[in-house]
């Protein structure tokens, strides 16, 4: 039904992204995804990538305007005079019903009042009329770090804020894209996803129950780590420096939905516990109280790395039987008369 209406709808020349920065958050996931190649934002903005519509990225990091030449997209986006448009939420979203006096987060300032416009009124200005809504990163999609038990914020995910049951106004969800910081190419593989919809060039993108895009984030960490023969054959560190597994120093990697050790971080490169960083786990709507405290050993671990140990120490040892008879030449390759080379002293002068 959504997808119907955005495929009847007159082919979409234009497109705005509009990513907001000022949810509570560090500006990483706008500093991460200036290393995407898989497409590159100069890619998408430059409009090198057919089929697209022209995309015109309003971003406050990446913008050449400031001040009022920034802003007046964001009024006109409210006013219902920029359209269409697709909204970029960055960093969580802050609650400013329990704060006593002044705000939490804010950008611009209101005509009419003179006051800041606090991030909460931009998400309810714009979300009802926004083609789509992203989220870049852990703390936009489901709180991070600054939604912990005991924070004064009340910090949350933009879909804890609109509803997980929200649609845009075209029948699109809430679309998540986590991790902290947003992997690069995930992201903005995901909003070339979402422009070719708009387009009406792609079906409705597919979302697991968290709302993330389900190509990027059905797998688990473990299932794509360098790391994961050690595991199977029972081998596992208790200290860093250690090219073996590291779940019993706290790696969360078996349960946790990210393609990071599979795609790297930039350009292939990295990816947690490849590189010797325990997975804690930042892809997961329960980041970060559930995987706290960060380095002890998780739950089940203890169970699960016993019976690998036995088991995987067997086969390791049979691996290792055959590996010694695989490392010898066959025996019917040993050099015979006929095939020594015919610059042999003992045939030199024959030829
Ligand atoms: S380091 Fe973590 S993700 Fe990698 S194999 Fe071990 S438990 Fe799995
Ligand atoms: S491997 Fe774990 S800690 Fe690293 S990015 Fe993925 S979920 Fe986050």
């Amino acid at each position: 039904m959504a997808q119907d209406m955005l495929t009847r709808s007159p082919a979409v020349k234009e497109v705005h992204v509009l990513w907001m920065t000022t949810g509570l958050g560090c500006d990483g996931d706008t500093i991460s995804i200036t290393a995407a190649t898989q497409p590159s934002i100069e890619d998408v903005v430059m409009g090198a990538i057919p089929g697209l519509p022209k995309v015109h990225l309003h971003n406050p990091v990446l913008a050449y305007e400031n001040g009022d030449d920034f802003m007046k997209y964001w009024y006109m986006a409210a006013e219902g005079k920029l359209e269409p448009f697709v909204l970029v939420l960055e960093g969580s979203i802050p609650n400013e019903k329990i704060k006593s006096e002044g705000y939490w987060a804010a950008m611009g300032t209101d005509k009419a009042t003179g006051q800041p416009i606090t991030t909460n009124e931009w998400l309810d200005r714009l979300a009802p009329k926004a083609i789509a809504i992203v989220c870049a990163g852990t703390c936009a999609t489901y709180g991070g770090i600054h939604a912990m038990a005991g924070n004064p914020t009340g910090a949350m995910g933009v879909a804890d804020y609109l509803g997980w049951k929200w649609k845009s106004k075209a029948g699109l969800p809430i679309v998540n894209v986590p991790n902290c910081p947003v992997q690069p190419d995930n992201f903005m593989e995901t909003l070339l996803y979402l422009l070719y919809q708009v387009a009406g060039l792609a079906p409705m993108i597919p979302l697991d129950d968290a709302l993330r895009p389900t190509w990027l984030f059905g797998k688990t960490a473990h299932e794509g780590c360098d790391r994961g023969s050690y595991y199977e054959q029972g081998q596992f560190t208790t200290e860093y420096g250690s090219p073996k597994c590291l779940v019993k120093i706290g790696c969360w990697g078996p349960v946790v939905n990210c393609n990071v050790p599979k795609r790297g971080w930039m350009a292939g490169i990295g990816g947690c516990p490849n590189v010797g960083g325990i997975c804690i786990g930042c892809t997961m709507p329960g980041f970060p109280d559930r995987f706290m405290p960060f380095m002890d050993e998780p739950p089940g671990a203890l169970a699960s790395s016993t019976v690998s140990t036995v088991i995987g120490g067997v086969i390791r040892s049979l691996r290792q039987i055959t590996q010694r008879s695989a490392n010898k030449e066959p025996k019917w390759r040993h050099a015979r008369r006929e095939l020594t080379t015919g610059y042999a002293p003992k045939n030199y002068g024959k030829q």
